[in-house]
This record gives C-alpha cells, structure tokens and sequence, in this order.
C-alpha cells in the first residue's frame, strides 16, 4: 500500500519510544508549482515541510502549528505551517543569488509556535547550528523540550519523506529494556534516504525493526491547504484604516494582495473597503 501523503505513528512495546513517519508526494507538489524555487531552497522546505507533518501528531486540539528556521545566510526564512488536520503550506525567502550548492543551517534559529485556536500561544526558540534541518531539529527537542529526538528527513525535489524517533520522559517503571533507545535510535540511523523516500511504511518499518516488537498505528492523512481568505484578508486591510485604504483605491483603483503562500489574488475596491467598515454607513 503506498504511504504518499500520509502520516503514521508507530511505538515499541515495553519502552517509552515512540515514533512517526511521513511522506510528502502531491502535497509537494502543489506547494512548488506555485512558486519557483531554486533546487536548494524546493530540498530545504521539502525536508522541512516533513518535520512539519511529524510535528503534527503533537497536535491534539484545534489549532496551528508553525515551524520557522531564520537564518543569516542567503536563504533568510524557511516556514512550515500545519494544523490538527494535517494541512500544510510553506514559505521561504531568499536572496536571488541563492548558494545552489548546499543549504547551510548554521548559525541560526529554530522557532517553534503552536497556537490552538482556542487557548494560550506556546513558543519555543532554539539556537541552531548542526548543518542541516533534520540536526535542528534534533536541538531543538534537547534543548527547549528535554526529549531525546532522532530524525531523518529527506526530499529530492519531487517528494518529502520524514522519519523520527522520540523517548518519552519514563512516567511509569517502563525500564526493563534499558538499551532500547541506542538499539532504535543506532538502527534508525541506518535507513538510506531512497529507502526513505520510496518503500512503502510497513516495509520501511520491518527492514528497520524486525527484530523489535513495533506496534503500528492507523495512518492519517496530509495535504496542502492554504488558510488565506478574502475575510482574513479584509481584517488585515482593516488594521490600515479607512482613509489609508481609500487613498490608495483613489490612486490605483483598487487594493491588489497576493497571498504570500498559495499566490491567491484579492482584490478589493471601494465597495468593499466600505464594507470592512460597516460603522462608516451609520454616519
Ligand atoms: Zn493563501
């Protein structure tokens, strides 16, 4: 059965272990034919975009989840977003002549922000300097959570994969196999990334583990989906004012936005600029 675009956690029986894998293909997809990125920069978000999916399963409530890497180099932001549903989209932002050798992640910063539509902004900030985002990563969860995290992501540019590892702080006396997590985390370490990329999760999971006894979980489902709105777009308007608004449809005949992640065009004119302001009628 093939695992494209999907999401499946799975754990090993008598250890707090658990772990998740995730493949991107048409979620990809859809997220590059509305750009043109550069190889090195599609490679970055795709392996992004895969920590993003894992990060998912964390979420058990309504809600979003972002993860950003800002860097100093002449890729600037890279951005994932998700949310409980598994819905993805993705940004980056770079300098036009882009390093197309080989991503960086040096000297930067991971941030992690989760906001559940109903309740209190959690975010957490890392320093980051492990080279690539999967070490990040990896830094992240050791420093702002106090998890050991092992993760391997991978994109070649059409498709994502993602791979991770994570020990759950010991709640109950689970200790009876003392070596399992250098056992996991050492076999984890040896999957390569076209076995990453193209088998099929039971197949991946069994070449890993087939010595250990893993219990797999119904997979779910991911996909591109952009929250841009005409409505949200129209509150952001808001916050200019209304004579700021009406100046510039006075001069260009209407406010053009072009959603930053999908490339969806708004357009308001004056009639619509009055209706973001319905207390204006009343006057
Ligand atoms: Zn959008």
């Amino acid at each position: 059965m093939s695992s494209a675009d999907t999401l499946q956690r799975f754990s090993f029986d008598h250890t707090d272990i658990r772990g998740e894998v995730t493949h991107l293909h048409l979620s990809f997809q859809e997220i590059l034919k509305r750009h043109t990125y550069p190889k090195v920069v599609a490679r970055a978000l795709g392996e992004l975009l895969a920590a993003t999916s894992l990060l998912s399963a964390n979420l058990k409530f309504p809600g979003r989840l972002t993860l950003q890497i800002r860097l100093t180099g002449s890729i600037t932001l890279l951005q994932a977003e998700t949310d409980e549903q598994g819905q993805l989209r993705a940004i980056a932002r770079y300098a036009d002549d882009v390093d197309e050798t080989a991503l960086s992640v040096t000297d930067g910063q991971m941030i992690i922000t989760i906001e559940p539509d109903d309740g209190q902004k959690y975010q957490g900030i890392t320093a980051i300097e492990g080279g690539n985002i999967a070490a990040a990563m990896e830094e992240y969860f050791t420093q702002s959570e106090q998890l050991d995290s092992r993760f391997w992501l991978v994109c070649d540019g059409e498709q994502a994969s993602g791979l991770m590892l994570q020990k759950l702080p010991s709640s109950h006396a689970k200790s009876e196999d003392p070596d399992a997590w250098d056992r996991i985390s050492h076999l984890g370490s040896t999957v390569r990334d076209d076995e990453l990329l193209h088998l099929d999760n039971e197949t991946l999971l069994h070449r890993l583990y087939h010595e250990e006894s893993l219990r797999l979980y119904p997979s779910s489902s991911v996909r591109f989906f952009c929250t841009c709105s005409k409505d949200r777009i129209g509150n952001a308007l808001h916050q200019l004012g209304y004579d700021e608004l009406t100046n510039i449809v006075a001069e260009q005949g209407k406010i053009a936005v072009t959603c930053e992640f999908c490339q969806q065009s708004y357009a308001f004119d004056q009639v619509q600029i009055d209706e973001l302001f319905p207390e204006k009628s009343l006057q």
